[in-house]
């Protein structure tokens, strides 16, 4: 999965600490992140490729020794004004398709802190402009002392098992074909097993029991944390779709499920699991 990186390791406690040449640096602007391109695929630029004194920046974290800087709003304009015809702005999802896992983490990350920074330039109390706090990751506002911390969204995926066969189903706002598993976001209320009663009722018509947490992982592209669970079907398997949010809803059988890369996110991983008949 995304955050499986060992031997090597996440440092992102908060701390200050000044940008070294060959520490990354992400720019981000637009809700895009500033990339240098390599062939057919991109790379996260250094400090020293912008070729400047003094980039008004700020440190992120570190994944083992290599530092990930964010280019402060100030001046990521002109960064990306000035930048040659190498460097291009790319989504959050690109750092997911990168070869390696060390720099699609970071990448990821580095855009998840970089996004929620750029939706709180200004108090959503009293609509001063805010700073960033020196002592944690967080956006204080100078004027009436609000405190904004990182947003991440608690979501909800299981794998519903009947029998020899799984329910899977498709997004109809996910570009990539292929099924997944019923998945949403955790309401204001409800516990993560309540959640994944309400989204499989909802989405798929069918109720569940026997909930058990399978893992979880961080979800950066939609600012989100994944709490990943298996379920079994509980009466009858008659499936009707949500069609506002679903194109495709239907039982697939152990036999007919192809291979999924378990590399990048825990949903391969349960319909791998499953597939394997290892739960
Ligand atoms: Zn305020």
């Amino acid at each position: 999965m995304l955050h499986e990186i060992e031997p090597h390791k996440l440092y992102n406690e908060f701390r200050k600490q000044s940008p070294r040449p060959t520490d990354f640096l992400v720019v981000y602007f637009g809700d895009k992140s500033l990339l240098k391109k390599n062939g057919d695929s991109f790379e996260i630029p250094k400090v020293a490729d912008f070729n400047r004194e003094d980039i008004p920046c700020h440190y992120l974290f570190s994944i083992d020794d290599a530092a990930y800087f964010l280019a402060d709003l100030s001046i990521s304009k002109e960064l990306v004004e000035s930048a040659s015809d190498d460097y291009v702005l790319c989504p959050a999802r690109t750092y997911r398709y990168m070869g390696d896992p060390l720099l699609r983490l970071g990448g990821a990350t580095a855009a998840h802190i970089a996004h929620w920074e750029s939706q709180n330039r200004f108090c959503g109390r009293c609509g001063s402009e805010t700073s960033r706090s020196d002592k944690e990751r967080a956006i204080v506002c100078p004027k009436c002392g609000n405190v904004v911390y990182p947003r991440i969204s608690p979501v909800v995926i299981v794998a519903v098992h009947n029998g020899d066969k799984l329910l899977m189903a498709h997004n109809i706002d996910n570009p990539n074909p292929r099924l997944f598993l019923i998945s949403g976001f955790v309401e204001v209320g409800e516990s993560l097993e309540q959640a994944v009663h309400r989204e499989v009722l909802e989405e798929a018509g069918v109720y569940v029991k026997n909930v058990r947490y399978f893992g979880s992982q961080p979800w950066p592209f939609s600012d989100s944390m994944i709490a990943g669970f298996t379920a079994e079907l509980d009466g009858d398997d008659t499936i009707h779709m949500q069609a506002s949010e679903l194109s495709e809803a239907l039982w697939v059988k152990r036999e007919d499920i192809p291979e999924y890369e378990t590399d990048v996110s825990i949903s391969c991983c349960l319909i791998e699991d499953f597939r394997r008949a290892r739960s």
